[in-house]
Order: C-alpha cells, then sequence, then structure tokens
C-alpha cells in the first residue's frame, strides 16, 4: 500500500509561507515528480509527507489513516537522498542491513533481504566492498538498497541524481524507473529538471512558489499546460512567447508555439527573419531566428536542415498547436 492524500497543507517558515495550502491525491503504486524551480517547496513538500518537517496546518493521510501527527519512523515511508550518507567504514552488505539491524530483525532474515535487494539493484558483487570503492551510481544504488530492504510503503526520493554527471544520470533515470516497474510500488520523486520529469512520472506536480500550478500526465502538460508558468516549463527547447498584434490576431494576449511545431523553409512562409544562432546537434537543428516585427524565435528543424547565421528563413507556425493564453497567463 502506498496511498498518500495531502488535505488542504501549509508551511510556514515564521512569517514566511512556503507552501500555500495545498491539496493533492497519490495512488498506490503511482510514480510521482514534484518539480519545479529551486526554491519553490519541492524539498519541505518531501520532507513534510516524510514527517522531517510538522505541518502548520492541514491533514496528511498514508493509506486512509491519518499520519500528520506519526514520527517519521512509523510512517513507512523512505527517503532516498542525493548525498547518499552510506557508512564509509561498512561494507555495502551492512549498509544495506543498517536498517534492518536497528529494528532488532534475526541475522538469517536480514541475510535474504540484503540478498534480494543487492539483486534486484545489480549489486551482488559488491557487498564485500566499502562505499570508497564504488562508482557513484553503485553509491546511489547501495542507498536505495537500504530503502528497499524496510519495504516502504512509498520511497521519497529528493534531487538523487543531481551529483552524478549527465551520461549517468541517463542510466540512473532508467533504473529508477525500471525498479518501480518491478516493485510498483509509490515512489515520490523530486527534481527541478523538466526531462527527469517527463521521462519517469506517471504523474507530474508542477510547483511555484509554494503552489501547485498543475497537476498531469508527461503528455496532458505538454499538451494543455494550463498557463504560461507550466507552458514555458515543460517541453526543451522552451515554449515561444508573442504577445501585441500576432497574439490579438488569434484573440488572446499572449500566444504560444513550441520550437517543435514550427516549419522551416528557405523560400516561403507566414513569417520571415534572420537566423542568430544555430544549434546543429546532429538529430535536430535549432535554430534562434530573429523574426521580422516579432523578436527571436526558436524553431527546431531536422539534422540536415542548412542555415546558418545571417541566412533569412521563413517560419510557419502549425495552427492547431498554437497555445492561447490571456492577460493573467492563464490558457484560454
Ligand atoms: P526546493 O527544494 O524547491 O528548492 P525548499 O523546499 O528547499 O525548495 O525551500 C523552499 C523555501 O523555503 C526556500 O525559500 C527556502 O529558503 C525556505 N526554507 C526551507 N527550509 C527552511 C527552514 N528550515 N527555515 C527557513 N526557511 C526555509
Ligand atoms: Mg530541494
Amino acid at each position: 500500500m502506498g496511498q498518500i492524500i495531502l488535505k488542504d497543507v501549509t508551511k510556514s517558515f515564521g512569517s514566511v509561507d512556503v507552501i500555500k495550502p495545498l491539496n493533492l491525491d497519490i495512488e498506490d503504486g503511482e510514480f510521482v515528480v514534484f518539480v519545479g524551480p529551486s526554491g519553490c517547496g519541492k524539498s519541505t513538500l518531501l520532507r513534510l509527507i516524510a514527517g522531517l518537517e510538522d505541518v502548520t496546518s492541514g491533514t496528511i493521510l498514508i493509506d486512509g489513516q491519518d499520519a500528520t501527527l506519526t514520527p517519521p519512523a512509523k510512517r513507512r515511508l523512505a527517503m532516498v537522498f542525493q548525498s547518499y550518507a552510506l557508512y564509509p567504514h561498512m561494507s555495502v552488505a551492512k549498509n544495506i542491513a543498517f536498517p534492518l539491524r536497528m529494528a532488532g530483525l534475526p541475522k538469517s532474515e536480514i541475510d535474504k533481504k540484503v540478498k534480494g535487494a543487492a539483486a534486484t539493484l545489480n549489486l551482488t558483487d559488491y557487498l564485500d566492498r566499502r562505499p570508497g570503492q564504488l562508482s557513484g551510481g553503485q553509491r546511489q544504488r547501495v542507498a536505495i538498497g537500504r530503502a528497499i530492504v524496510r519495504e516502504p510503503a512509498a520511497f521519497l526520493f529528493d534531487e538523487p541524481l543531481s551529483n552524478l554527471d549527465a551520461a549517468l544520470r541517463v542510466n540512473m533515470r532508467l533504473e529508477i524507473s525500471e525498479l518501480h516497474n518491478q516493485l510498483g510500488t509509490t515512489m515520490i520523486y523530486v527534481t527541478h529538471d523538466q526531462v527527469e520529469a517527463m521521462t519517469m512520472a506517471d504523474k507530474i506536480v508542477v510547483l511555484s512558489a509554494g503552489q501547485i500550478e498543475q497537476v498531469g500526465s508527461p503528455l496532458d502538460l505538454y499538451r494543455s499546460p494550463r498557463n504560461t508558468f507550466v507552458a514555458g516549463f515543460i517541453g526543451s527547447p522552451r515554449m515561444n512567447f508573442i504577445d501585441g498584434s500576432v497574439a490579438a490576431s488569434h484573440n488572446a494576449a499572449k500566444i504560444g508555439v513550441r520550437p517543435e511545431h514550427i516549419r522551416l523553409s528557405n523560400d516561403a512562409g507566414d513569417w520571415q527573419g534572420v537566423v542568430g544562432v544555430s544549434e546543429h546537434l546532429g538529430s535536430d537543428t535549432f535554430l534562434h531566428v530573429n523574426v521580422d516585427g516579432i523578436g527571436t524565435l526558436t524553431a527546431r528543424s531536422d539534422g540536415e536542415f542548412g542555415a546558418h547565421h545571417g541566412d533569412r528563413v521563413y517560419l510557419t507556425p502549425a495552427q492547431d498547436k498554437i497555445h492561447r493564453f490571456d492577460g493573467r497567463g492563464n490558457a484560454l
């Protein structure tokens, strides 16, 4: 089990309201990602769920039980941090076994669970090593192993991959998703990286300034962002925003078009402009085009599109992919 419900939860530090009244339902077995810019309250929200911080007001239900005042150790949730917090003098086996030894489980049972977790995480060959003899990715797996043996109702991850290099991050992302498929246990994962959110989540919770901006599946948020904040945060490169007369002609205060929804041509199109920076990634080319009367727009073309600094190009937005917003930034 691992259903978590937050009802009107708030958190203030002194006079600063870090979490504004917030409601959220997390279903058993879901992979939920909290994403938002640095300082928006992601870690605080996770720590409230873990019980590491007390709520200022509101209720937290875990599997239908009021857990608002339950101490962290009794919530059956396992937290995995960015800093692995492994014991350097203990072997991998002892590190993984640690919470079970603290709980006083018999040795035979501890051995069995440690072996099971090690097998799940491909750590069987490393059980006798010390953390110092492991790579960053392996250390992160040991930290996850220590969480797995507790058989928690949910795993809580706070930016667990931010200490790893880019290639390893992609690897661990896949491993954590695979682990979720295997275990089927609720996971709540905090990140500021929208790519991690998009690739891992069943459900994304976009936060800004202690408030939920939108909750939905990755494709829900991509296709139907509720406001300019979500529209600009989800998707890479970022959505282009245009106001003024172009937006007014769509009966909107502002319109948004994603770079992948703009068709580029050398000879004809709705808008024309001059190429500034072009980024050739091989698979795709991103052109930053200074469009006459509009400003700089980013457009994606295939990797073979030949355009360089100073070239005149034509852009045509896909009409059915234009997002319209009112003067307050809410989707129309
Ligand atoms: P995030 O994880 O999204 O980067 P945090 O949840 O860590 O953000 O912090 C949200 C806000 O709450 C920040 O402005 C931070 O300075 C503030 N904050 C976090 N913890 C404390 C604390 N213990 N005391 C005072 N302010 C805090
Ligand atoms: Mg944080």
